[in-house]
């Protein structure tokens, strides 16, 4: 039995009436890997926004099971965060572990954990380094650590590698692939169909409505597919 984590059925997610999410339908269960293709502007990171409830849909839904939005962890868009963010590698880390709890102190324990997630990434050696002077890889490298002491059941990420070199773009999937065998639940949108599809279990290819959910396999064998990645 698959264990479905997360089930949007007919969603959709607007910008004053414009549909950029239109009627799409799709399942990720435990340990999935899913990763969303499409044409810039297609609605992927509307998508995962909404996903995120960081968006209200504007129609159908999206059930949690097991999982509240809060068990999602989220790496964003490498040109999207800041950067002017002053704080030490260590920091950023830890503020994984706010959730939606303010407080001011962190605990022994928080910090334990925020430092196995920095060395998980190979990172530990950057913890009292500035966040602000790392490379792009670096700091996605960050932030998916910071994402993984928020939850370790599922990571969503949007375009991790824009704008990172080759080599980096390739460990930074290896990584991801790792967590994935591990037991995490990959959600990430990608370009990189090279890295990204190699791994991933499902395709949801998007432009605005849906234009393919299934297996890799099933995707590699589809028209749209093939077309897609001529
Ligand atoms: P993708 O991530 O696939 O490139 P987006 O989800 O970012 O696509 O955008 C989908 C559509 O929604 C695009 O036409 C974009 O211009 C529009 N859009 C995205 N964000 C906003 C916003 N904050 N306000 C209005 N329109 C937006
Ligand atoms: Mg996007």
């Amino acid at each position: 039995m698959n264990n479905t984590l997360i089930s949007c059925k007919n969603l959709c997610s607007s910008y004053e009436g414009f549909k950029a999410v239109d009627d799409v339908s799709f399942e990720v269960n435990e340990g999935d890997y899913l990763c969303i293709v499409g044409d810039n502007g297609s609605g992927k990171s509307t998508l995962l926004k909404t996903i995120l409830k960081l968006k209200t849909p504007s129609g159908g839904s999206i059930t949690y099971n097991n999982l509240k939005a809060d068990d999602i962890g989220y790496v964003s868009q490498a040109k999207d965060y800041m950067n002017n963010f002053p704080a030490s590698v260590f920091e950023v880390v830890l503020t994984g572990l706010l959730g939606s709890k303010f407080k001011l102190l962190y605990t022994k324990n928080d910090k334990k954990i925020a430092m196995e997630k920095l060395e998980l990434l190979g990172m530990e050696d950057f913890k009292s380094k500035s966040f602000n002077n790392l490379s792009g890889g670096q700091k996605q490298r960050v932030l998916l650590a910071r994402a993984l002491c928020k939850t370790k059941k599922i990571i969503v990420l949007d375009e991790p590698t824009t704008g990172i070199d080759k080599e980096t773009t390739k460990i930074l999937y290896f990584i991801v692939e790792l967590l994935n065998k591990q037991g995490v639940t990959i959600i990430t949108v990608s370009h990189d169909l090279e890295n990204c599809l190699k791994d991933a279990n499902k395709i949801l290819h998007m432009k605005q409505k849906c234009l393919f959910y299934g297996t890799k396999e099933e995707y590699l064998n589809s028209e749209i597919g093939k077309e897609y990645l001529k």
